[in-house]
């Protein structure tokens, strides 16, 4: 088939247009959450534009196998080799077990992907599944003299490599931010960039998943974690590889170094990184705490489409500045786009020139190293254009395989659901005047009745001051 995706490549640092390994097939894969907490609306971010990324390709016609682990075992505070264990960390904050707290988050992970139309990943493994995988890539890097054992742990020996830094001309020192950390240093290492394949003695005594392995028992490290999974799903040879800007240094640096010292060849063609949700005081972030989430926004009155709405009238290599005003304009925006998209005339016949026309517009723009504002302008222009109502819809319907804001459906659901909440509120009210009724002839079984009879409904009623109000459970 014919190849006409291009998008930046962080490997060669150039807009490149897409070709795979195998003619019309796409391996890709994305690091997956970890799953200590709830996914802010940032890390949310990655996981749309990663989203727009795969249906582009299957919009164009590739058949995509996407995997994706869930991190629930080795990630520590810090991304290098210090700090606490975030799953760990999450577990004594909620007086649960690790397992508890990684299920909990998972399942609420993908919740948030639903309700942002973020497809389920073809495979989505969790790391604590793997660790026969782990232990075999480590004892190999073990046999091919690229690990060794030291104090326990057992390390990449990064000299090892002629480049390392395969991302980035950047000084070592810089980089460096990504392991340095406030806590002692790890004096085992042979060079500062090394990093833990497996852990055994180390100062994470408390470590509540431990596995039995030839050099002890322990648990892997974190980069370990995405190249095995990756590699037991999709082969040795990968297409994609996506995730954060964040991931860059050291987790995908990591990757690649210890992939392809394990298999003696090229791993991954191509890199594709999302840049950071910002809020004023700067990257949002599950550690520093000023995290938004899906529900917050829900709770703020916004449908989580607009959320996603937002992000894709922005480019995934800018940083995109959060703002309630600025998601206010795009709700209303929204509103009035599905609005209009309801109210054109399905039956009509659908000009297939035309048809073909804003699709080569639409299609190219998202080609272009994802131009997403730019495909939503394709969309605008169609509903201006002097073409027939049925023309348009089945544009939005088309663009919607990729946009994935429910363009026809949105509206009519929105009124559904506000016809259905009317007639509740009709419903819940006529039973609060009769329960008032019997109250006042002193019937109080009939008033315990009508509240009993609500409760079986979901529908509480409070008696205030104020007068009766009423929630649903
Ligand atoms: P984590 O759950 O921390 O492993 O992160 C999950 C994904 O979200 C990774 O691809 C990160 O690179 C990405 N990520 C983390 N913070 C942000 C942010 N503020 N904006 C966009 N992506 C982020
Ligand atoms: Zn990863």
């Amino acid at each position: 088939m014919e190849n006409r995706v291009s998008f930046y490549n962080t490997l060669t640092k150039k807009v490149e247009l897409f070709v795979p390994n195998e003619d019309g097939k796409v391996a890709m894969y994305t690091c997956g959450p970890t799953v200590y907490h709830f996914a802010h609306i940032g890390n949310l971010r990655s996981y749309i534009c990663e989203d727009l990324l795969e249906k582009t390709l299957r919009y164009v016609g590739y058949d995509v196998k996407r995997v994706m682990n869930i991190t629930d075992v080795g990630h520590l505070s810090s991304d290098g080799d210090t700090g606490e264990d975030k799953m760990l960390k999450g577990a004594k904050r909620e007086h649960k077990t690790v397992m508890e707290i990684a299920k909990f988050y998972t399942d609420a992970f993908f919740a948030d992907c639903k309700k942002l139309n973020i497809k389920m990943p073809d495979v989505v493994e969790p790391a604590t599944n793997c660790i026969d995988e782990f232990i075999h890539m480590v004892t190999v890097l073990l046999e091919k003299g690229y690990a060794y054992e030291c104090g326990g742990n057992i390390y990449f020996d990064t000299s090892k490599l002629e480049d390392y830094y395969v991302f980035s001309n950047l000084s070592e020192k810089e980089l460096l931010v990504g392991v340095r950390d406030d806590v002692e240093e790890d004096t085992n290492k042979r060079n500062k960039s090394d990093f833990v394949l497996w852990f055994t003695k180390s100062k994470f005594d408390d470590q509540e998943l431990k596995w039995d392995s030839p050099w002890g028992v322990g648990y892997p490290g974190w980069h370990i974690e995405c190249s095995c999974i990756s590699m037991k799903h999709l082969g040795e040879y990968m297409d994609i590889h996506c995730g954060g800007v964040d991931n860059i240094f050291p987790h995908h640096t990591n990757e690649i170094a210890q992939s392809e010292a394990y298999l003696g060849h090229k791993w991954c063609n191509y890199w594709f990184h999302v840049h950071h949700l910002n809020d004023r005081s700067g990257k949002m972030s599950k550690s520093k705490g000023n995290i938004l989430t899906v529900s917050v926004l829900e709770e703020e009155g916004f449908d989580p489409l607009v959320y996603r709405f937002f992000c894709l009238q922005s480019h995934y290599r800018k940083p995109l500045e959060f703002s309630y005003e600025v998601l206010r304009n795009v709700a209303a925006a929204y509103d009035k786009l599905v609005k209009k998209i309801d109210g054109l005339d399905q039956n009509g016949t659908v000009d297939q020139e035309a048809f073909a026309e804003y699709k080569e517009r639409f299609t190219a723009a998202l080609c272009d190293d994802m131009n997403s504002s730019m495909a939503i302008t394709v969309l605008y222009d169609c509903l201006k254009a002097e073409i027939s109502d049925a023309t348009k819809w089945a544009l939005a319907e088309d663009f919607d395989r990729v946009l994935s804001l429910n363009l026809t459906t949105a509206h009519a659901q929105k009124q559904e659901t506000q016809t259905v909440d009317a007639q509740l509120e009709e419903y819940v009210l006529s039973k609060i005047a009769e329960r008032k009724e019997a109250k006042k002839a002193r019937d109080f079984a009939k008033a315990d009745a009508i509240r009993a009879e609500l409760l079986e409904r979901g529908i509480v009623l409070e008696d205030t001051r104020e007068g009766v109000k009423w929630k649903l459970q």
